[in-house]
């Protein structure tokens, strides 16, 4: 692979990320890189590219929408915001008392949910708001202060007051409301970042509880879980509680930037004007192509392809070398390996022209498209073996 990242004295072009490989097309499930290298992408950039590369639907709606109106300022609505508000209410549940505030990214969406935390704390004298240790809700400074990781927070201290971090476990749950002063809880139904964790199991269910007890708000961040990743529209809705709001972004715009917050019931009434906007958050050409990807979604069933297909995957990987257990939901899926080979065994995958990531040292995390089928799978599956039999087998050898 040529590093082509460099410039032609050897210094780096970018202040940070992008050292993998330089890829410069995609089409479906593949990628190509600047050598023509070809890929099969099964972390969909991150839980994003939801109807693979160069989608025709994406494409259309972007194309069309750019010939039409790309921005205007926000003292104007456009016919294309308001679908996308409305779509995003009924996907999400909310009623008619829902409200959404659209953004241009996940961390962004979680910033505005941390501000509408401190407007129901302010107005209700609560000042802490809890996270989950293991979280991940972004790297600006708000978002960060959520996101209990030395390596991420350390650097940047002073964080954000009023924020404490709980185990995610039933008995931190219930000791944390008890000491009180609790405005709001975050939490994601699966911890990506973290690995693919899902919530201990009665763990939303019981904050649920709790939070309407406390007058706190329960606010669930599904930037990696919404959009239909894990089979649902919303993770939360294979439980059957209703939070008091909900962040999405990734997968919702198949790779055009685009986030959101959706606010359910009285949650809804805490904004009012002057006390928060977004100069490019809800642009025309952002919300045409979130409404044509979540169309396309619904009127090609293709929940029922990713619950299907991850169900598949789950089981089939289950029976490889080197793989302890599957975890996960839909197409988000974490692969816990019996050995802290997770890194290898990517970086064996992408020289094999496989496109996965390590979020933990022993997890594998898939992200495909949800239009994924048996040719992605078997490709995925020829390649996935031979790079764990080849880090089994270097690791027989190490051992020797
Ligand atoms: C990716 C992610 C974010 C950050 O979203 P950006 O679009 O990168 O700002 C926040 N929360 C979760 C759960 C994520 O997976």
């Amino acid at each position: 692979m040529t590093q082509n990242w460099k410039d032609e004295a050897g210094r780096d072009l970018m202040s940070l990320g992008g050292r993998l490989a330089n890829l410069e097309r995609g089409k479906g499930s593949h990628v190509w890189d600047t050598d023509g290298g070809r890929y099969l992408d099964f972390l969909g950039g991150i839980a994003v590219n939801c109807l693979g590369h160069a989608h025709p639907v994406v494409i259309d709606a972007i194309t069309q929408q750019a010939g039409r109106l790309i921005h205007v300022s926000n003292y104007f609505a456009t016919p294309q915001q308001l679908e996308l508000a409305s779509r995003l209410k009924r996907l999400a549940g909310t009623g008619d008392e829902g409200r959404v505030f659209l953004a241009n990214a996940g961390t962004e969406a979680n910033e505005t949910a941390i501000k509408l935390a401190r407007l129901h704390g302010n107005k209700h004298g609560l000042g802490t708001i809890l996270c989950l240790n293991g979280a991940f809700h972004g790297r600006t400074t708000g978002a960060l202060a959520l996101t209990p990781k030395a390596a991420y927070q350390d650097p940047f201290a002073p964080l954000m007051p009023g924020v404490k971090a709980i185990d995610p476990t039933i008995a931190a749950l219930e000791e944390a409301f008890a000491a009180g002063d609790v405005a709001a809880i975050f939490a994601e139904p699966i911890q990506g970042e973290a690995g693919v964790v899902p919530l201990p199991e009665g763990f939303l269910v019981r904050a649920r509880e709790l939070a309407t007890e406390h007058n706190a708000l329960l606010i669930l961040d599904e930037v990696q879980t919404g959009s239909g990743r894990t089979g649902e529209w919303f993770a939360h809705q294979h439980l059957g509680i209703t939070p008091d709001a909900v962040t999405i972004a990734k997968s919702v715009g198949a790779g055009f930037p685009l986030g959101a917050l959706i606010t359910y019931g009285s949650a809804s009434e805490l904004f009012y004007p002057g006390t928060h906007n977004s100069t490019f958050g809800g642009n025309p050409l952002a919300s045409a192509v979130a409404n044509a990807v979540l169309e396309f979604i619904e009127s090609e069933n293709l929940l029922e392809n990713v619950t299907a297909r991850g169900a598949e995957l789950r089981e089939k990987v289950a029976a490889l070398p080197l793989v302890a257990s599957t975890r996960g939901a839909g197409l988000l899926i974490g692969i816990v390996l019996d050995a802290p080979v997770a890194a290898d065994v990517a970086a064996e995958a992408l020289t094999r022209g496989l496109v996965i990531n390590a979020p933990a040292p022993d997890v594998i995390r898939l992200a495909p498209a949800y239009t994924i089928g048996d040719s992605e799978i078997a490709e995925f599956l020829d390649i996935f073996t031979a790079s764990l039999d080849a880090v089994a087998a270097q690791n027989q050898e190490n051992a020797r």
